[in-house]
């Protein structure tokens, strides 16, 4: 039997990771995969969908051509290579990691992996055939999740579809309702709308995307009802019925029911572990609502077993799984290493305008009991945001106000996705607004807003 330091279940962004840290590191490593390299997100998630969402803001660009002087006609859309691209990019991505694992050789055994009553991985292929059985000092479970769906309304592939159909749809549905607000679907709903479908957006909670600071998703709320986009919150889905062609919708908001009929339904209300078949009985791993549990170490109970990304819960985000994984590596060596501060993960959604955040929100900084300080700054009033035509959306910073220590900060806006990086950078160093004043930010950049937002909260802004 081939003996491993590190045998790793999952090749997606957190277990690939974690592969070649594992390598670097000088241990033997394995990595078992039963589809395609990289996972979901390279495949079937984050890098596929950003590649769509970032046609979509071309194409809303060109629509905007005579504003920044330009007669370019009508642009037409081939939807068959806007989606093509998107494949494609995800295709080179994936063999980017198949080439990583050479380089760094890491084993790669294609085949599901699930540990054995003696500790060891076995490899079955898909008729569920052993392949090989590994020996591991360390298994690392990265299987990831999949989405799930509400009670009564089942996946079909064509007409309720999940995100994975939605990105590849051979034609772009003249109506379609989204369920659920979250970073799925407001990024559908922004992507569709932009070419000219009509969106209905549910969600159940009373803002979009629940988890943002109130005052930045009733920001995002606006601009994608200026888009078009309808928003429902603090709606109920009655019923999803499918009819020859179209799905008839009830759902409640308010009380009041409401019907409406539409081409598909996408089905964004969040993900579920892949936590079955992986032999978590035998080898005793304690489960907890649906994800395998982990101590900040990522070690699961059982001695030698870790778990890393969304099969252990939240926050279920790629850029999360691949500090886990890489974290998951690193203890297993003995390496001493701080433990994964959950508060300094950024929070991304890449519509437009986008939103990212970090930290704490206001209203989780009060909760908290801190006394707070909040600075805000539009890119209105941004000389770049003016010159490159985006000029949606603000700056949100939390201080605390007895030291002026930064708590978290929310964006949303042009690139908000790039520039939340400062803000997680200074919650790391646990940096005050003076610091965030004191760094000298280039002129023009969008990123002097947070410089500006950092001086509004202690009455030193300049350009407000
Ligand atoms: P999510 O949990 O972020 O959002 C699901 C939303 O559906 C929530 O707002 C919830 O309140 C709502 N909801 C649940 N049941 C509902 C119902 N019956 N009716 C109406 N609304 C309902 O999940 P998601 O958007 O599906 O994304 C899945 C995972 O993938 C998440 O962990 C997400 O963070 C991650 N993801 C991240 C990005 C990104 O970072 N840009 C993009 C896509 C997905």
């Amino acid at each position: 039997m081939a003996v491993y330091d590190v045998v790793i279940i999952g090749g997606g962004p957190g277990g690939y990771s974690a592969a070649i840290r594992a390598r670097q590191l000088g241990l033997k490593t394995a990595l078992v995969e039963a589809a395609d390299l990289g996972g979901v997100c390279l495949n079937w998630g984050c890098i596929p969908t950003k590649a769509l969402l970032k046609q979509a803001e071309v194409y809303q660009l060109l629509l905007r051509a005579d504003e920044f002087g330009l007669k370019v006609g009508e642009p037409e859309v081939d939807w068959t290579a806007v989606i093509g691209r998107s494949r494609q990019v995800a295709e080179r991505l994936s063999k980017g990691v198949a080439y990583l694992m050479k380089k760094n050789e890491v084993e790669v055994f294609t085949g599901r992996g699930r540990l054995t009553p003696s500790r060891n991985v076995a490899v079955a292929d898909g008729k569920g055939t052993v392949v090989a059985e590994l020996e591991a000092a360390n298994v690392v479970l990265a299987t990831g999740s999949r989405p799930k769906s509400i009670p009564g309304v089942e996946f079909d592939g064509e007409k309720i579809l999940s995100s994975r159909e939605a990105m590849i749809a051979e034609k772009r549905p003249n109506s379609l309702a989204i369920i659920g607000a979250g970073a799925i679907g407001v990024e559908f709903a922004y992507f569709y709308r932009a070419y000219g479908s009509e969106v209905l957006l549910l969600e159940a909670l009373p803002q979009v995307l629940p988890r943002e600071d109130e005052e930045i998703a009733a920001g995002l709320a606006a601009s994608l009802v200026r888009q078009g986009i309808e928003v429902a919150t603090g709606a109920r889905v009655v019923e999803v019925k499918k009819q020859k062609r179209q799905i008839a919708l009830r759902y409640q908001v308010d009380g009041e029911e409401q019907s409406r009929k539409v081409d598909r339904v996408l089905v964004a209300t969040g993900v579920q572990g892949n936590i079955e078949g992986l032999g978590l009985e035998v080898a005793g791993v304690h489960v907890r609502n649906g994800a395998i549990e982990v101590n900040g170490r990522m070690e699961t109970n059982a001695k030698g077993v870790y778990a890393i990304g969304d099969v252990a819960g939240a926050p279920q985000l790629a850029h999360a799984a691949v500090q886990e994984g890489i974290a998951a590596v690193e203890f297993a060596a003995g390496r001493q290493r701080p433990e994964l501060d959950r508060r300094q993960v950024p929070s991304c959604t890449y519509c437009q305008p986008q939103v990212a955040s970090v930290g704490l929100s206001e209203k989780e900084a009060r909760e908290a009991g801190y006394d707070v300080k909040v600075g805000r700054f539009p890119f209105a009033a941004s000389g770049k945001g003016q010159a490159i035509g985006e000029t949606e959306g603000l700056v949100k910073l939390v201080f605390d106000a007895q030291y002026g220590e930064l708590l978290g900060g929310a964006i949303l806006g042009a690139e908000a996705t790039e520039l939340v990086a400062e803000l997680g950078l200074a919650l790391r160093l646990e940096a005050t607004y003076e610091e965030l004043l004191f760094t000298v930010h280039a002129h023009p950049t969008l990123s002097e807003a947070i410089m500006e937002a950092a001086g509004e909260a202690f009455g030193e802004a300049i350009n407000l």
